[in-house]
């Protein structure tokens, strides 16, 4: 690199951007593709490992028009960093693996958003009336890429994909409200809280008075235009499991 013949002083430069400053976008991308070639010290994306699956995923949680804390939740369901019971035995904690609602079955994110009897009738009950049994794929991030390929040609995608966000979103707080005070929401209060909770969102996001606090999760908040995402860290996402109690969502 040349030096400057102007005797400018060092300073950090950002190497992903033109001009040298960091975005969240530049940095989030960075990692993802990092994640892909297993250089963050772990296979890729489930079944998806390549390089293409990465920035698909990438491309799909970034587009989502939803609060940081969900967008940031979907980017975990598609590292499989939630602290179901599977992922807890698979990390040492002395758990039973079977799902709470169910019984039948082990958590998985999967089965817990997606194959658990709960998680299906809470689909049904929505507007969308999405039918998981038609859903393919065996992990997480192969169930949402699938759901982006199904509504790649609708209009309204990026809408139904942000609907689904939010529902991955209430289905886990209501496993938790079920492990952690032994209650069980109904699937059709839990979509009516679902709907709360988005048309909240877009109330306030047409107001323009998005507040702070609905955007500060587990890392340092940026913005970039009027988006915003909170990076998550890496030393964060690799170790949450280990950090988090049974169910407890950062
Ligand atoms: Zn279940």
């Amino acid at each position: 690199m040349a030096l400057s013949r102007f005797g400018c002083p060092d300073r950090w430069m950002w190497h992903f951007t033109k001009n040298g400053l960091f975005t969240v976008k530049s940095g989030y991308r960075v990692a993802v593709e990092l994640d892909s070639n297993g250089l963050l010290g772990r296979r890729g994306f489930g079944g998806t490992s390549d390089d293409r699956g990465g920035r698909r995923l990438w491309k799909s949680i970034w587009e989502l028009n939803v609060v940081g804390k969900i967008r940031h939740f979907v980017w975990r369901c598609c590292k499989d960093y939630i602290a179901v019971r599977s992922n807890l035995r698979r990390r040492g904690v002395q758990v039973d693996p079977a799902c709470p609602s169910c019984q039948q079955h082990e958590e998985t994110v999967a089965h817990l958003l997606f194959h658990c009897h709960y998680a299906r009738l809470f689909w049904f009950a929505c507007p969308l009336q999405l039918d998981v049994r038609s859903l393919q794929g065996g992990t997480f991030a192969d169930i949402w890429l699938g759901l982006c390929d199904r509504f790649a040609q609708d209009s309204g995608r990026d809408g139904l994909l942000s609907s689904i966000a939010y529902g991955l979103w209430r289905l886990w707080k209501c496993r938790n409200t079920l492990v952690f005070e032994g209650t069980t929401v109904h699937p059709a209060e839990a979509v009516e809280l679902m709907h709360k909770q988005q048309n909240e969102f877009l109330q306030t996001k047409e107001q323009g008075t998005e507040t702070p606090s609905s955007h500060e999760v587990g890392g340092v908040q940026r913005s970039m235009g009027t988006q915003h995402w909170s990076c998550p860290p890496m030393a964060f996402t690799k170790s949450a499991v280990f950090d988090v109690g049974e169910g407890h969502c950062l």
